[in-house]
């Protein structure tokens, strides 16, 4: 099996998410093509096979993005790299050359939209238009290389948890996608502020809300960061079901601050409990939340959501 790597090219982006956690970052030199490539023959030199992520940061700004595309192209046809996906906030895929030169090589692509309603996604983004570019991104992604290719990550904030059903409603009927990622956001960088981050308590009846739409419509969200409390019991053994699935074995660079990162480990070390969390039947198996949520709400009682 190809070892998953995710690489974070640089930190320079086309949007500022209120939510954005690599603000920290930002005065960062992105990688230049050359240390890219350094880097991914590295990975390759080390594991044998790999399935890369490129992120960032925003990797579709890049000026050498089509030299970059044509390199791990030369990297798949070789049987070096198996898949390739982008996590992108896929504004500039709306220019046809930039969404040719990525179908190409992208096999997934994961598109950032945070609202359905155009005003408070680009108050998010803080980047006025960015809704219609990811839009039309994906309008043109989904005809020409497939609506299955595409999951849409919503990370949630003050500004648009009230709405997540509205949003995976709005994609599934517009565009037809079934793969979502309902994202609880992790407390850091510009994120780490409760103007920006609610309460589990708050988002609940939202997450179940847009969770049960999911289902019904028979799509399967990955879902991020929501313990087993937060699930009303009807729901809660899908987020069970899924835990059992999902693969965190990735290996990757986060930028010159973090360097060579393993996220099986840091995942791991970055989540904490509420004391009250002992007496929850969950407690063996969940994770409990970020420490950053935990210091920024220290107050909170978990076991209280539970129905
Ligand atoms: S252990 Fe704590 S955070 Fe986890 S499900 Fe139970 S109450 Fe929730």
């Amino acid at each position: 099996m190809a070892q998953l790597i995710d690489l974070k090219v640089g930190f320079s982006c086309n949007n500022h998410c209120i939510h954005c956690v690599i603000s920290d970052k930002t005065d960062e030199n992105d990688l230049t093509l050359d240390e890219i490539k350094k880097m991914i023959d590295k990975y390759i030199e080390r594991y044998g096979k790999i399935q890369l992520t490129l992120t960032g940061g925003e990797v579709t700004i890049r000026k050498d993005f089509f030299e970059l595309m044509n390199f791990i192209k030369n990297r798949k046809e070789n049987g070096k790299i198996t898949f390739v996906d982008v996590q992108t906030n896929g504004r500039m895929l709306s220019n046809d050359d930039r969404q040719k030169a990525a179908e190409d090589v992208i096999d997934f692509y994961l598109i950032a939209l945070h609202c359905d309603l155009p005003e408070i996604h680009d108050s998010i983004t803080m980047a006025k238009g960015s809704f219609i570019q990811t839009t039309n991104a994906i309008r043109k992604i989904s005809t020409s290389v497939g609506k299955e290719k595409i999951a849409i990550q919503t990370v949630i904030n003050r500004k648009n948890y009230q709405r997540l059903k509205n949003i995976y409603k709005f994609v599934h009927d517009e565009f037809g996608l079934t793969e979502f990622n309902i994202t609880f956001p992790h407390p850091i960088g510009l994120c780490y502020s409760q103007k920006i981050v609610p309460t589990y308590k708050e988002v609940q009846p939202y997450v179940n809300e847009a969770l049960s739409y999911c289902l019904e419509n028979g799509i399967k969200p990955y879902i991020e960061e929501l313990p087993f409390c937060v699930f009303i019991p009807n729901l809660r053994k899908y987020a069970f079901d899924f835990l059992e699935r999902r693969c965190i074995n990735v290996i990757g660079y986060g930028g010159q601050k973090d360097g060579e990162l393993d996220y099986q480990k840091l995942f791991s070390s970055g989540h904490k409990k509420y004391k009250s969390c002992s007496i929850c039947k969950y407690n063996k198996k969940c994770e409990g939340v970020w420490k950053e949520y935990f210091s920024l709400y220290p107050d909170e009682n978990m076991i209280e959501l539970m129905h």
